[in-house]
């Protein structure tokens, strides 16, 4: 990588939370004909500049979807990158002109946005969901299309913690040594390091807390920052401006904790309570969910076209597996047991408080 690409990395992986567009359309990758792999992506650079490092060596056609100039999940999640999007870029990227094939391989964290058969049905493109990270396209090419284990599932290890703690410890160490220094200049330095202690201690320690983990986080975070005041001599200033620091940024930090991990889903409303469920009686046995899902719920039954739902723990109500489903037999309940309609949640995605309440497909709500 080039000084300045390792330089619009780090600053792009630091400021992640702030969309980064890049120009949608069709990007020839190596030397592509028209039988070579059509991938298709979002618009958000930081994603675009690692498909284009992943497929150094690979030739293939890259049609960017415009979806916001954020990251695919999220995208896809929150109806930015959609079943229209998709066709657009396909329709207008000028792909169809090069290639004489129309199969396209979208990441697989899009499928909870972006209806595979409704692509289909719209403008003749037959979409597969490739792996779920960039470095893994090579080898799903090189394998014929198919996806490992190890391709379909979303990790939350070192790399992806460190990127999200620094994704937060960016913007909170700036905010919080800009009021640190207007207050008094002596703050700004242990203010900025408390903030990315936190935010450090947030994405490695959090989700292995007890709960209630927020109280506990907090209440930790409190007795050792006071303890520092303590032991720097600090006057009651300084104990205030910690305790004060200490429970804002716990407060902003954790509120959207589910949304910035793939560990849980996120929601502060009742769609949270949600449980998948599977009608066995519908299921024929496609595997769709099987494919996209990033959590490994599923498992395929042995002896028969059917899939068990092994793992309905780990659903982090992503609605992928249910927007794919082209037999209707996902669906979420609701506390009560009632069922959410699979069309519900293909129609309305997540807005910034984990709500479905966004309509997809730029169609406007009901009056
Ligand atoms: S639940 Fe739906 S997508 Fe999954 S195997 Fe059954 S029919 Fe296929
Ligand atoms: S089972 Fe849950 S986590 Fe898996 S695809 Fe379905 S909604 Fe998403």
């Amino acid at each position: 990588m080039r000084v300045r690409d390792v330089a619009l990395e780090i600053l792009q992986t630091a400021f992640r939370l702030i969309p980064w567009p890049t120009e949608p359309g069709l990007r020839p990758v190596g030397e592509p004909g028209p039988f070579s792999p059509v991938l298709v992506t979002g618009n958000y650079d930081l994603t675009v500049r690692r498909v284009l490092r992943a497929l150094r060596g690979v030739d293939a056609w890259l049609v960017v979807a415009p979806a916001g100039g954020i990251n695919v999940w999220c995208a896809a999640a929150g109806g930015h990158l959609s079943t229209h999007q998709v066709v657009t870029a396909l329709k207008t990227s000028g792909v169809e002109d090069r290639v004489r094939h129309r199969r396209a391989i979208l990441p697989q964290l899009a499928a909870t946005g972006v209806e595979a058969r409704e692509v289909s049905r719209r403008c003749r493109w037959r979409v597969r969901f490739g792996p779920v990270y960039a470095k893994d396209i090579p080898g799903y090419l090189a394998g014929g299309e198919r996806k490992t284990d190890a391709m379909r599932h979303v990790r939350f290890g070192l790399v992806e913690r460190l990127e999200m703690a620094a994704a937060w410890a960016a913007p909170t160490a700036i905010v919080t040594g800009a009021v640190g220094a207007l207050l008094r200049p002596s703050f700004a330095p242990p203010l900025v390091a408390l903030s990315l202690l936190l935010a450090v201690a947030l994405f490695f320690v959090y989700d292995r807390l007890p709960g209630p983990r927020r109280l506990l986080f907090g209440g930790a975070a409190l007795a050792v920052s006071l303890a520092a005041v303590a032991l720097a001599g600090g006057g009651l200033l300084a104990f205030a401006m910690a305790a004060v620091a200490v429970v804002l940024l716990v407060a902003v930090l954790t509120f959207d904790y589910p949304g910035t991990t793939p560990i849980e889903g996120a929601s502060f409303f009742e769609q949270r309570h949600w449980r998948i469920t599977l009608d066995r009686e519908r299921c024929k046995g496609v595997y769709s969910c099987w494919e996209v899902c990033p959590e490994a719920c599923y498992e395929k039954r042995e002896g028969v076209r059917q899939v068990d739902l092994a793992h309905d723990q780990r659903c982090v109500r992503c609605g992928a597996c249910v927007v794919q489903c082209p037999m209707d037999a996902l669906s979420f309940e609701d506390e009560q047991g009632r069922r959410v309609e699979p069309a519900t949640i293909r129609r309305y995605k997540l807005n910034m408080m984990g709500r479905r309440a966004v309509e997809a497909d730029g169609e406007r709500p009901p009056a």
